[in-house]
């Protein structure tokens, strides 16, 4: 029984959800005053695709923001190791709780947790009661004329549209009331979420406030800047065009709800439809992650199952550290490594030309960038990797080989972008900065770039690549090449 002062009539379960606005867990719990705690479980040990290590930086720092924003309401947050169906249960009756609330999560990890912890939980008498908010529509309900899944962003986007606008969304408590004596928890250092390396995180550091007071500050921002040149913006890398929200997005610090709403009535005309777009792409990612939840292991169109990759190991390090020599490339891939974050024009471009000219399976690309991005997104991630490998829903033909000099000349005319992550290349004109090695000796002399020396040359010739791609997907049984 647990002891009077101790007592607390719900427990929140936080997952992907640390925030307090427009938190129907936290609402439901709070309403009439109920003596609530707040818990998040570090899954111990643990599962296939736990957080990466730029996730659990993000996690660390996002995890003390919301406990901060608990204490400051009168409320506190637990932190428990291991998992889930032992540590709610357990909480709950160390605490006396009835209910337990959490927002559901759609991921077949998130859903395969809930059923187990509602199971556990049903065991003594209480209730998992869950709550939209981590989407803007329901992957259950949004279905084909026919009845079936879509498969394809266009009618589902239109689908997703007829649902919407969304309800408004809602302020936080003021009162999040804790137990007179909270229960242990274990503390946060303990959990070693933090890189050994400080010098990477430094950079995380200085492009990222982690946390729901970052999340609302990055959407200020870009609803009174970049949302209005959105539609033309969005695709060059050396302009600050985008809102930079994935992470917060993903961690659950701001709702996609509050996202939609703000940029709904901001006003924003011109690039309001284009960033709504945006949004619903994240809405059909988890869509499809949800009706195949083996989207991040397998290719959703089998023949691609048996595609001839090279997977040359040399290759896959050099893509990883920015030393392809092919410009634009290297500089996404050392964006990603300095800011945990890459210009989405910028991904495409730099996953095109693993999969496709270095023939590495996507999967080793998906598995970089979820180590490494800080809004690395299981749904998002998988679903864009297939699209680029051409084995997605909906995915580009795969015949269509983005070519990254003329990719970099178009989306980074001014070289701005390539400038501020190679350096060693800024010397060079605008029309030779995306090919090097087309420069005449005494441009790059001028320059200062030394090919093989202060910078790479490329790891392979751009055209022997592609023609050995399209082999690759014209040996492929079942291709329409
Ligand atoms: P904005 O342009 O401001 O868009 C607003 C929001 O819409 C984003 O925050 C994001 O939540 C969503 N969004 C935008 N574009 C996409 C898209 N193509 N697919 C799904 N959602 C989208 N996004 C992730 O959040 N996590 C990932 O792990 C991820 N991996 C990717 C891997 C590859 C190979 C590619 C090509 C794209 C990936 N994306 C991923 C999608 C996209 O690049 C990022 O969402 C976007 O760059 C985030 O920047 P932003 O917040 O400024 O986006």
């Amino acid at each position: 029984m647990a002891d009077p002062a101790g007592r607390a009539e719900c427990v929140i379960w936080f997952r992907r959800d640390l925030r307090l606005a427009d938190q129907a867990a936290v609402q439901a719990a709070v309403a009439g005053g109920r003596r609530v705690v707040g818990l998040f479980v570090l899954e111990a040990p643990a599962g296939p695709w736990a957080p990466g290590a730029a996730s659990r930086w993000w996690l660390h720092h996002s995890l003390a923001a919301l406990a901060g924003a608990l204490a400051a309401r009168g409320g506190t947050l637990v932190l428990r190791r291991g998992a889930p169906a032992a540590i709610v249960p357990a909480l709950a009756a160390e605490v006396g709780a009835t209910a337990v609330h959490a927002l559901e999560g759609f991921e077949p990890h998130e859903q395969a947790s809930q059923r187990a912890v509602a199971a556990a939980l049903a065991e003594r008498g209480v209730a998992l009661l869950l709550h939209p908010g981590a989407l803007l529509t329901d992957p259950r309900r949004l279905r084909t004329q026919s009845g079936g899944a879509f498969s394809v962003y266009t009618p589902f986007a239109r689908a997703a549209f007829a649902s919407l606008p969304p309800l408004p969304d809602v302020p936080a408590p003021r009162r999040v009331p804790a137990p007179e004596r909270p229960p242990p928890s274990e503390p946060l250092e303990s959990w070693a979420l933090l890189p050994r390396r400080p010098d990477w995180s430094g950079g995380l550091r200085a492009a990222w406030t982690p946390g729901e007071a970052g999340a609302a500050a990055r959407l200020s921002a870009f609803l009174a800047g970049a949302l209005a040149r959105y539609g033309a913006q969005r695709d060059v890398p050396g302009a600050a065009g985008t809102s930079r929200l994935s992470p917060h997005l993903h961690w659950g610090e701001i709702s996609p709800r509050q996202v939609w709403n703000a940029a709904a009535a901001s006003g924003a005309g011109a690039g309001l439809a284009s960033f709504q777009r945006e949004l619903l792409w994240r809405e059909f990612s988890a869509y499809l992650l949800f009706h195949h939840p083996d989207l991040p292991e397998r290719p959703l169109r089998p023949e691609f199952a048996s595609f001839p990759w090279v997977e040359e190991r040399s290759g896959l390090a050099a893509w990883r550290h920015g030393r392809t020599g092919v410009p634009i490339v290297d500089a996404g891939m050392r964006e990603l490594w300095q800011s945990g974050w890459m210009h989405n024009r910028v991904r495409m471009i730099v996953a095109s030309y693993l999969v496709k000219h270095l023939l590495v399976p996507w999967q080793e690309g998906e598995a970089w960038f979820w180590d490494t991005l800080v809004d690395a997104d299981l749904a998002a991630n998988a679903a864009s990797w297939q699209w680029v490998a051409g084995c997605g829903a909906d995915a580009a033909p795969y015949f269509r080989i983005f070519n990254p000099v003329l990719q970099g000349r178009k989306f980074d005319p001014d070289g701005a972008y390539v400038r501020r992550f190679v350096p060693e290349l800024a010397a060079l004109p605008d029309a030779l900065l995306h090919a090097p090695w087309e420069a005449p000796p005494l441009a790059l002399a001028e320059a200062g770039v030394r090919l093989g020396g202060s910078y790479p040359r490329p790891l392979i010739d751009l055209a022997a690549g592609r023609a050995r791609a399209l082999a690759s997907f014209a040996s492929l049984s079942g291709s329409d090449a």
